[in-house]
């Protein structure tokens, strides 16, 4: 289990010590964060980290999974599309299928932990199921900017219920919302296999046993396949790159166990590129692994993220954490990690032909892809790295618990 004292010499001597101190309060504190899937997708990634660091500093800090039938994933699914701002549907059922799952957790699961922090809206009406003895928080992952009436509607009078809710970004907070907020950043590990300094040998070898081509300079773009990621927008993208530049493209997505729309997406896309591309232009790839991602990044020339929406993008802080420049939609939580011409170029998600004229210089400027990747490490350090989070996290818990006593209990 990795330890705060890893970090040292990652991020600066200041923060080590004031999460240290920060955390003499909440010796022993019993916290509990539940969400809804235990890989796949950035609120994973950010718990399998952040609840040893937890641990490691004094606090006794658990993870519990909402587990739910795919009935119920097609329904939170609709709920962070609706949330996204899509039209979407929600039948009396759909409503009965979501509450129901909730309760069926509440009555096998006791949470009387000192705190609650529940991920995301799937485990959202939780709050309401048991006696709120201790703080309850909701930290929302999504862009709230500007949400579907209807499904805001019917989530909103849940938040009323927490004594803070948690978003990534200032412009997420509803102006409707009554709840205290905090803002707090997303962050990525750099221990994680995910993110961990390979060699250039290492990453050549993961590649190829991987069967991803390295003869050519190539583009990638790393996501779920999910239409908000825009995979036929990346496509569209490529072809116009191919015009002038011989590379190749590579789309990676996992598929997200809480996330049913991805298997059909994929296929889809799949179409697409052996209809429309020579073959062995591009490969796509849906295996889960951490290596292969860190590889990935570390050797793509250029790394897209042509979002259509997102929360925060980590795909967006960990191809910058390893230097290599990124050319990113100006959407959601990727404003806040690229400082467009500087750590990267930031460009309207529809316009495709911009996206293509960076690719293309990037691809021919090594010299001013290897500055910007520098500039775009050296501020995810200063920003997004996970101490950071643990930081931010026990300061919010020391708000909510300011007189609490914990023992050993
Ligand atoms: N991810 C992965 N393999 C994939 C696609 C994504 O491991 O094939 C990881 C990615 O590295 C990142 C997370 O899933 O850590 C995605 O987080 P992000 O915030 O970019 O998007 P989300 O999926 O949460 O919308």
């Amino acid at each position: 289990m990795k330890r705060l004292d890893d970090y040292i010499g990652i991020v600066d001597d200041s923060l080590i010590q004031e999460i240290r101190s920060r955390a003499e309060h909440l010796q022993d504190a019993r916290i509990v964060q539940v969400n809804s899937t235990y890989m796949g997708g950035g609120v994973a990634e950010i718990l399998s980290s952040l609840i040893p660091l937890l641990n490691d500093i004094g606090l006794r800090c658990g993870w519990r999974i909402l587990h739910g039938t795919p009935d119920f994933f097609a329904i939170t699914k609709k709920f962070h599309n609706g949330l996204q701002g899509e039209a979407v549907e929600l039948s009396e059922q759909e409503k009965e299928i979501f509450l129901q799952t909730n309760q069926n957790y509440a009555t096998y699961t006791h949470l009387t932990h000192d705190a609650v922090i529940i991920h995301d809206p799937q485990p959202m009406p939780l709050v309401m199921l048991y006696p709120q003895i201790q703080p309850w928080i909701w930290r929302c992952h999504i862009d709230l900017s500007s949400p579907n009436e209807m499904i805001w509607n019917f989530l909103k009078p849940f938040t009323e219920h927490y004594n803070k809710v948690v978003v990534s970004k200032e412009d997420y907070i509803p102006p409707d919302l009554k709840t205290p907020t905090t803002i707090i950043h997303p962050v990525i590990d750099p221990l994680a296999l995910k993110n961990r300094e390979m060699t250039p040998e290492e990453t050549d070898a993961i590649l190829t046993s991987f069967n991803v081509p390295l003869d050519k300079p190539f583009i990638t773009q790393i996501s779920r396949f999910d239409k908000w990621k825009d995979p036929d927008g990346v496509l569209d993208i490529f072809r116009e790159v191919k015009k002038d530049v011989d590379c190749r493209l590579v789309l990676c997505g996992n598929m997200a166990t809480d996330d049913p729309e991805g298997l059909q997406i994929y296929e889809r896309v799949k179409t697409r590129v052996e209809r429309e591309f020579p073959p062995d232009d591009i490969t796509l790839i849906t295996i889960a692994n951490h290596e292969l991602v860190n590889a990935l990044q570390r050797r793509s020339n250029v790394i897209i993220q042509k979002s259509l929406r997102e929360g925060f993008g980590l795909t967006v802080t960990e191809a910058l954490w390893k230097g290599t420049p990124v050319i990113a939609s100006r959407v959601g939580g990727i404003v806040l990690q690229i400082k467009n011409g500087y750590t990267g170029y930031l460009i309207e998600p529809t316009d495709v032909s911009e996206f293509a004229e960076h690719a293309k210089e990037l691809l021919a400027d090594p010299v001013k892809a290897r500055e910007m990747g520098a500039a775009g490490k050296e501020f995810v350090r200063q920003h997004f790295l996970l101490p950071q989070l643990v930081l931010d996290e026990i300061k919010m818990l020391n708000k909510l618990l300011p007189d609490k006593k914990f023992g050993p209990t």
